[in-house]
């Protein structure tokens, strides 16, 4: 029996009808950028996150550079982020020229923990005209980006407050959760000031490439973004600021508006096939060796990826592949000891939480399609990796 990581081939296969007159309708059209399947993609995501102005953009991570480029964050700015998730999060902080400022995680959820933020606050910062500055850098504390890691929501009411006492803009990396809720229904985006939105083939809801979006509840920052998404030109041609090509495609948001009525059937199937594990990881009764991922009570995790944390987990992962079972680690060298952030000066041991989770995590498949019998084969292969 074969178990793929991830198969889109059954999804595409269920809607094919509907995606292929919709890409033919485009071709029709002609009109590929920013046309009308956009605008309705912007209107119908920023309703399903609980928003009120959608941003279509180039893909994820640009929706994260876009956001930090409108809120002026720049050289002399630092952004205070978990160092425990995909590149594009701290990447795009460096790219706008402001610092990445790392602070560990919850072992829990692998979100950024609001008590280390707090930690860092009170040891290395200092207020100076009204502004946090890192005493060591001299930098000024512009921005909280919380990722909501695997499709979880971050612990937000905390950091919000954090952000409200120290002036801080709030960007979230909600990538991998669109659609998660906290346990008062709050979604994913609907928290800070933007929230950053990837349809990448892998997330929940998928397009045929990249793509992304912004979504807001403020409109002069939606108005901001529209205008830097193309080159900062308004009206076109005449430019007071600087932005990029962060534009998104029409044949892209055509295919996601056929897609977004569906995702909430996917998310509980998602939920479903994370039921399953819960279950028959505790049945299988694998003690400390495997432990299942922790879910916050009450609240809507749609399950971008179903996270383990073992023991001996690269030989776990080795058995695994060995008998047909896809698996990933997400992510295996956490950002604070990348090559490309030596210039931050820190050494292994300074983020331990993400340090353990990057050496111990294994994301097993969980993608809606999947057969119980699937997922009872991963869960047998797993007790007797360790029988
Ligand atoms: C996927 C992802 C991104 C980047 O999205 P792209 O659309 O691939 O550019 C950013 N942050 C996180 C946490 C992601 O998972």
């Amino acid at each position: 029996m074969k178990v793929p990581l991830l198969d889109l081939k059954p999804q595409y296969r269920a809607l094919k009808a509907g995606i292929d007159a919709a890409i033919e309708a485009v071709s029709e059209s002609q009109h590929f950028i920013l046309g009308p399947a956009v605008r309705q993609l912007e209107a119908d995501v920023a309703a399903y996150t609980g928003t009120q102005f959608g941003v279509g953009v180039s893909s994820g991570t640009d929706a994260l550079l876009v956001a930090l480029m409108v809120l002026d964050i720049g050289p002399g700015d630092e952004v205070i982020t978990s160092p425990y998730t995909f590149f594009a999060t701290a990447g795009t902080i460096a790219r706008a020229g402001a610092r990445p400022v790392y602070c560990d995680i919850d072992p829990a959820t692998f979100n950024l923990s609001p008590a280390a933020v707090e930690r860092f606050i009170a040891r290395d910062c200092e207020v100076q005209g009204g502004r946090l500055v890192n005493r060591r850098t001299k930098g000024t504390i512009k921005a909280l980006m919380p990722v909501h890691l695997y499709g979880q929501v971050a612990d937000m009411d905390p950091l919000v407050a954090i952000a409200r006492k120290h002036k801080l803009r709030v960007i979230e990396d909600a990538a991998q959760a669109i659609g998660a809720a906290d346990a008062q229904g709050r979604r994913a985006c609907a928290f800070g000031d933007i929230g950053c939105l990837s349809f990448f083939p892998t997330k929940n809801l998928g397009a045929f490439g990249d793509a992304g979006m912004c979504v807001t509840n403020d409109a002069a920052l939606a108005e901001r973004l529209r205008i830097f998404r193309v080159h900062g030109g308004e009206p076109k041609y005449y430019h007071a600021f600087i932005g990029g090509n962060f534009r998104l495609d029409e044949l892209q948001a055509a295919v996601l508006n056929v897609k977004l009525p569906h995702l909430d059937a996917w998310t509980a199937g998602r939920q479903r096939n994370a039921a399953y594990y819960d279950a028959a990881f505790a049945k299988a009764a694998l003690g400390a060796q495997v432990a299942p991922p922790v879910a916050m009570a009450g609240a809507r995790h749609i399950y971008n990826q179903y996270v383990i944390r073992v023991a001996r987990r690269d030989a776990l992962r080795a058995h695994l592949a060995s008998r047909d079972i896809g698996t990933e680690i997400y992510y295996p060298v956490p950002l604070h000891l990348q090559k490309c952030f030596a210039y931050l000066g820190h050494a292994a041991g300074d983020f331990p939480e993400s340090e353990r989770a990057a050496a111990e995590t294994l994301a097993l498949p969980i993608f809606p399609e999947l057969e119980t019998a699937q997922l009872q084969h991963v869960v047998d292969s797993i007790a007797g990796f360790y029988a």
